[in-house]
């Protein structure tokens, strides 16, 4: 962290000044300008509050060189990390790693009807959610428990790893012992209290970034995660707020490179919640694999027009292999094993 001292300030000042930064156990590196006097401060700045140090009225402006997210950086952690779950390996080089399912788990023969198609497709993992975060109360707010068993049971029908929401604190050991990856949801990517939990486990953790969150807050967010001591965290794009109100969200094609250049963990997008839409969600999954994302996360329904949830922007077992017949076709590794 620099700070800059505002032109003709006193010696005295910035005497001052030094001493209040060594009383926060931090070294000084004192660069005397024909102006101004710049300090280096030297040391972990991460809990230092940048805004505090301007109310220094001798101080003209503080900027951060390093980013307060240190585990997620690729600064401290060159090499990819690649989060295995059974024999799937997301995030390894060359590998594209396909999550298929319907929005929320609705009855048995739903969740195993569309596990065996998306099998057959090639996805290699199953999403349903049982807990659903709903923007109104009154809609189907999922089928919970049994929702989680009727997942282990598609499970066990097709040997997929299952994918599910948890929505609080009180549910992580119950997922821990039921489901492969735990989905932390748009709207609590910033429920601290979960991701410390969630950080105190070794279980792989899907973390969708928030619906008007910068690259930044969703990089802190995986840094609750790490630093508890869980290395397996996996991003995943699923669009933002904009202006734009003619898709559902606006999906950030660019934080994939830039997340991918600031941070280790792998990337997925999800194009169904990006764009609100089932005829989106081919272009924007090739877009997706364009630049660079590890894998999808796509909504597919046996019968979309039926939905309890998010039918809109759902594919049919039918379109979701012509989907995935597109994307062999261009050259995606999508794992072949299990
Ligand atoms: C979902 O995956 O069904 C979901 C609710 O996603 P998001 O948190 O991205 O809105
Ligand atoms: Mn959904």
């Amino acid at each position: 962290m620099v700070v800059i001292m505002k032109p003709k300030t006193s010696e005295k000042d910035v005497q001052k000044m030094i001493s209040y930064v060594k009383d926060m156990g931090l070294d000084v590196m004192i660069n005397k300008g024909v102006d101004c006097t710049v300090l280096g401060l030297l040391g972990d700045t991460s809990r230092i509050d940048p805004d505090t140090l301007m109310l220094n009225v001798h101080v003209d402006r503080v900027m951060r060189i390093a980013e307060p997210f240190k585990k997620a950086s690729r600064k401290f952690h060159p090499d990819d990390t690649v989060v295995k779950v059974g024999n799937v390996e997301i995030g390894k080089e060359g590998n594209f790693t396909v999550i298929a399912g319907p929005c929320s788990v609705e009855s048995e023969a739903q969740i195993i009807e569309v596990a065996e198609d998306v099998k057959k497709s090639g996805a290699k993992l199953l999403r349903g959610g049982a807990y659903k975060p709903r923007t109104s109360p009154y809609s189907f707010q999922g089928l919970e428990l049994e929702g989680i068993a009727l997942l282990k049971e598609a499970k066990e029908k097709t040997g997929l790893p299952i994918v599910t929401e948890i929505m609080s604190p009180n549910l992580v050991e119950t997922f821990v012992d039921n489901v492969d990856i735990i989905q932390v949801g748009a709207r609590n990517m910033q429920n601290f209290d979960l991701l410390k939990e969630l950080g105190k486990t070794t279980k792989p953790i899907l973390l969708k970034r928030g619906l008007s969150s910068t690259i930044e807050e969703w990089l802190m967010s995986a840094e609750y995660i790490l630093a508890g001591g869980n290395p397996n965290v996996i991003l995943c794009e699923r669009g933002i707020r904009t202006f734009e109100t003619y898709t559902r969200n606006t999906l950030d094609l660019s934080a994939i490179p830039a997340v991918k250049r600031l941070s280790h963990l792998p990337v997925v997008v999800d194009p169904s919640h990006s764009a609100g839409m089932s005829w989106m969600v081919e272009p924007l999954s090739m877009a997706a694999m364009a630049v660079g994302a590890d894998g999808l996360i796509i909504e597919v329904h046996n019968c979309p027009e039926k939905a309890l949830c998010d039918g809109a922007q759902s594919l049919n077992p039918k379109q979701f292999d012509s989907l995935m017949k597109k994307m062999k076709g261009i050259g995606a590794n999508i794992e072949k094993k299990i």
